[in-house]
């Protein structure tokens, strides 16, 4: 395929507000895609070179985008630079100061492969290498194309495709129907790189799609927990099951292969070496290959206590890691298993599952496993949790003893319950932010005062509202939450966004955030779960986290998870 023509999808689907349209102009975009440039194609779509995971970065920033716009097309930076003060889009003046009209012979290969030699460069000099490579691109590129190529060396693309929209559309590309997303789904499970997927469907087809396994050095994409209240809905739901301790770490899934060793966070970043503690030890089990999943702490050896959550995630943060690492070490929690040397654990039962953790991992150790029972007896399941809950841990996290590892889903197979679900509502919520109103009255300096937040809808992979949320933040928080946001909006509303309301300004659907809310009610402003004109909507939303820096926005509570509060809220108000 050309570059040109690729471009001129990037054009249709930039312009176009509806999911269904963005859904068709996929489909034919794939469909005239050969299985070499499939991957390239996917990951363009997505404005990426490889899954973030892959650690893949231009480091390119907008004054050597200026400079390499300058030494292509002939105008000195400072024209460039006030024509971007005045455009605001970098890809815009590449377009308008390029003289090479319409179309030009790139193809969609040549322009992925020379953007990903960019990358490679480094070291002394390396700045003015990336210039001259650019500008190289931008001299053999027509109008169109350069657009996208300088807003995708800036990760501006911002086209906001789904993942789920793009195998449906890869589904109807190849099949000629949409069903076969369910297979492409259970791949992309497994190994979480789309592109890869679509290439081993286009040129090894259907079969090795269904024969996909899970394999090392490739994150799978994690399993999540339902919700549930009490001990008895949870027997009811799962009859004898394990009751695990779930601790409020961060989420560290584990890959060993020899001695190379990657460790992956819930949203599958690369976050092996922000543990070199644990990747010592982790070196040391006795087994070529492993994947396991687990939860990691800071520890305090003096006190023996286990910090939770914000304590941990500031390791992300620090520059000094070895030093940090020292001082608070972390532990490991493993709490299941998906591989062992050559063979893949996923669609064992758990409890087969548990028995090879018991056997790898001791209680007590820098990787150790979590404690469980095995009951059915509500009067236990308390005990546990009430003992869980007072030795300062989170909830415990019951399991189907025949379940499954369920990559990539929300199910029955994993039930959470928090000491927090025994009060109405007190469970936070997590929403992704959709754009931003502009400050009035003590907020007008800050030139915001509240986000449009929504849930994820994973019906019709798409975002729907479900408040405004204007309290939580700092003026500090404001302002960074502004910068932000600022940097990745868009003009109109994107296509994957349902919504009433219209903020000031529109942004790509990136960020989650953590709020209370003191109920959820029903209002016809929010098009979450909107049935017969009202939706649901939240009341005295306040947030409770700046932006979590471990879920992406398909990681929002879903508009499913949200009727089911709501519904778990009615009961306890009954009772
Ligand atoms: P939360 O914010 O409640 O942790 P979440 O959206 O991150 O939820 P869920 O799937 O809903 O994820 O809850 C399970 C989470 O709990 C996992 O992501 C994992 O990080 C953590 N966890 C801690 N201990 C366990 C355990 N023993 N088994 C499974 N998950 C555990």
């Amino acid at each position: 395929m050309r570059f040109y023509e690729l471009s001129e999808y990037f054009s249709k689907l930039e312009s176009t507000t509806k999911r269904l349209e963005m859904f068709d102009i996929l489909s034919e975009a794939f469909s005239k895609s050969s299985g070499d440039e499939i991957a390239k194609v996917v990951y363009l779509m997505e404005g990426e070179l490889l899954p973030a995971f892959f650690g893949v970065q231009f480091g390119v920033a907008d004054k050597m985008v200026e400079k390499a716009i300058a030494e292509a097309y002939g105008p000195d930076t400072k024209k460039v630079e006030s024509e971007y003060k005045k455009l605001g889009d970098l890809g815009k003046v590449a377009e308008n100061e390029n003289k090479n009209g319409s179309g030009s012979s790139l193809t969609v290969s040549e322009v992925y492969n020379e953007l990903f030699s960019i990358t490679k460069i480094s070291g002394e000099g390396s700045v003015e290498a990336k210039i001259t490579a650019l500008s190289n691109i931008f001299k053999k590129a027509s109008k169109l194309e350069s657009r996208y190529i300088a807003r995708f060396v800036l990760g501006r693309l911002r086209l906001g495709v789904g993942e789920a929209t793009i195998m449906e559309a890869l589904s109807k590309a190849k099949t000629g129907k949409r069903e076969f997303k369910k297979e492409l789904e259970k791949a992309f499970n497994f190994c979480s790189d789309l592109g890869y997927v679509a290439e081993v469907f286009y040129k090894n087809g259907e079969e090795s799609i269904k024969r996909f396994k899970v394999q090392v050095m490739r994150p799978i994409r994690p399993a999540l927990a339902e919700r549930l209240s009490s001990a008895k809905e949870i027997i009811e739901k799962l009859g004898k099951c394990a009751l695990d301790q779930k601790f409020d770490g961060f989420r560290a899934q584990v890959h060993k292969k020899g001695s190379e060793v990657k460790v992956f966070s819930r949203n599958l970043e690369d976050i092996t070496n922000f543990m070199p503690e644990i990747v010592a030890e982790i070196r040391k089990i006795k087994h070529d290959r492993i994947i396991f999943d687990s939860e990691s702490l800071t520890y305090d050896e003096d006190t023996n206590t286990l910090y939770p959550f914000q304590i941990t995630i500031q390791r992300k943060r620090k520059h000094n890691v070895l030093e940090t690492s020292e001082k608070y070490p972390l532990r490991l929690f493993v709490f299941d298993i998906m591989l062992l040397d050559d063979e893949s654990l996923v669609d064992k039962p758990y409890i087969e599952r548990r028995k090879i953790i018991e056997k790898l991992f001791p209680e007590d150790a820098i990787i150790s496993r979590s404690k469980i029972i095995i009951t059915d007896s509500e009067k236990e399941f308390e005990k546990f949790f009430d003992d869980t809950v007072s030795s300062g841990l989170e909830g415990v996290v019951a399991k189907r003893l025949d379940g499954h590892y369920a990559a990539g889903a929300r199910n029955f197979n994993w039930i959470k319950i928090k000491r927090s679900y025994k009060s109405r509502l007190n469970d936070t919520i997590d929403l992704v932010i959709l754009g931003y109103f502009k400050g009035r009255g003590a907020r007008a300096d800050l030139g915001i005062g509240a986000v449009l937040a929504g849930v994820y809808d994973d019906k019709d992979d798409s975002f729907k509202t479900i408040s405004k949320v204007g309290s939580g933040f700092s003026e500090e928080q404001f302002r960074s939450l502004k910068k932000m946001l600022d940097d990745i909006k868009v003009d109109h509303k994107p296509a994957r966004v349902d919504s009433i309301m219209v903020p000031d300004i529109w942004a790509e659907p990136k960020y989650v955030i953590t709020v209370k809310a003191d109920e959820i009610t029903r209002s016809p402003m929010h098009t979450a779960g909107m049935e017969n004109e009202v939706g649901y909507a939240l009341r005295f939303p306040r947030a409770v986290s700046f932006i979590r820096e471990d879920k992406n926005a398909n990681d929002a509570n879903t508009v499913k998870e949200i009727e089911e509060m709501f519904k778990e809220q009615k009961n306890l108000k009954v009772s």
